[in-house]
């Protein structure tokens, strides 16, 4: 029997993450959307309350809280990935950018969590870590990377460059893909932890962006860049009958992630639009059909719809990562619903609310241009569905490309 509701334990994070959402978030919103590339000074004090609720053990509003718990095997359990998921809601739900700008939240976190030993998970706990898979020539066939990560004695050296890093700049320490053998393809890709200040590593520039811009995006650079060999996240053991298992699995814990995030954006531009409506005397009747209906009322209630069904497929995907269920299917579903359910919400926001929609007056111009992000990172739009018509039509990705 699937129960819809909240569970009750979550409750109190999502309170808080609301709270902070409200509080913290939104008044300095616009802020930091101007100040493109200043550090939200702000956000420390809420960063250190995070770490609390993350090592209470009830997952946290950040990346840091996705892990699979090894109790997870018996009955149903409602645990990190989905009190992570909520919290990301209520918090995107302040700004987006600010969550990715929040201390110890980073991508890079949610691989640490997914795939460290225990030895790394204690050794990384309190790190900052962003996340680099894209190169100049590699965004979507992360198979194709060229980074090079080659072992001499202890430690691996990496030689490479890794391009639009989200806290590339502000993080402790970046996990970086590369491959220990080019020739034996996919499987020889793992993740390795590089700290800042390791020598032969280096922040190049910050990207200006169309969205997101409270968040710093750097292109990085690695030089004959040591780290001890304990660095690498997983096996070093280059299984080709695995193929890419061991760096991928991070994706099913950040793509219900990034779905989150799409929702609380488009549940802020949903909410204010809502608002705006009623202002101007349009009633939204939920017991009449749409097409009885305004038309704008009509339309609100299409986006509605599109939001339901992102909220949902996103609980549910990380509901089974909590339960051990293999759901690589159900996290690009809800990841491809949600990307591209938050861009067409936030847009459709703007024409509805008129001139003032595309004003800075609101936050509903913003939101649109923060939402594009959610459908291009942790896989696009079409790289989603490519995934999803693979899983259900049995075919392998050379098969289906
Ligand atoms: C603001 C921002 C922040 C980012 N943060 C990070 C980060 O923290 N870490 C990181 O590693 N990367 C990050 N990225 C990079 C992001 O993940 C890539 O941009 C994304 O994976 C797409 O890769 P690409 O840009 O090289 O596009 P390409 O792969 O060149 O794709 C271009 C277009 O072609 C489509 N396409 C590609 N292949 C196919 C196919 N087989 N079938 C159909 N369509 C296809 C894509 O969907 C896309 O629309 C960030 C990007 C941005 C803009």
């Amino acid at each position: 029997m699937i129960n819809l509701e909240i569970p009750k334990k979550a409750q109190t994070l999502v309170n808080q993450a609301y709270q902070a959402a409200a509080e913290v978030f939104r008044p300095i919103s616009r802020k930091y959307d101007r100040a493109e590339h200043s550090y939200p000074a702000e956000l420390d004090m809420l960063a250190a309350l995070l770490d609390g609720l993350n090592s209470s053990g009830e997952g946290g509003a950040g990346a840091a809280g996705v892990r699979c718990r090894e109790d997870n095997t018996k009955g149903n359990r409602n645990g990190g990935n989905l009190s992570t998921v909520l919290g990301a809601i209520e918090m995107c739900w302040g700004d987006v950018a600010l969550l990715l700008s929040m201390p110890r939240q980073g991508l890079g976190n949610a691989a640490i969590a997914s795939v460290a030993n225990d030895e790394q998970l204690q050794r990384f706990a309190g790190v900052w870590a962003a996340m680099a898979i894209t190169e100049p020539g590699c965004g979507s066939d992360s198979a194709a990377i060229t980074a090079t990560a080659t072992l001499d004695g202890d430690e691996y050296v990496l030689n490479g460059e890794k391009i639009f890093v989200t806290a590339g700049q502000r993080a402790d320490a970046v996990v970086v893909w590369a491959t220990l053998d080019k020739s034996k393809g996919r499987a020889a890709i793992k993740s390795f932890v590089v700290e800042k200040g390791t020598p032969g590593f280096e922040v190049v520039r910050l990207e200006h962006k169309l969205g997101i811009r409270a968040s710093d995006t750097a292109v990085l650079r690695f030089e004959n860049c040591r780290v001890p060999k304990e660095n690498l996240l997983g096996t070093p053991e280059i299984d080709t009958s695995k193929g890419f298992a061991g760096v991928m699995q991070t994706f099913d814990n950040t793509r219900p992630l990034v779905a989150a995030m799409a929702i609380g954006v488009a549940r802020a531009a949903l909410e204010e639009t809502g608002r705006l409506l009623a202002e101007a005397g349009v009633t939204v009747d939920y017991d009449r059909p749409a097409n009885t209906q305004h038309a704008a009322a009509a339309a609100f209630l299409q986006l509605e719809a599109d939001y339901e069904a992102a909220y949902l497929l996103t609980l549910e995907s990380a509901w089974m990562a909590d339960n051990r269920k293999p759901n690589s299917l159900q996290a690009s579903m809800a990841k491809a619903k949600a990307g591209r359910s938050v861009v067409d919400i936030t847009l459709r926001c703007v024409e509805l609310a008129g001139t003032l929609g595309y004003t800075e007056e609101l936050l509903l111009e913003k939101w649109s241009r923060d939402a594009k992000i959610l459908d291009i990172f942790e896989g696009t739009q079409q790289i989603q569905q490519l995934i999803v018509a693979r899983r259900l039509l049995g075919k392998t990705s050379a098969e289906l490309k």
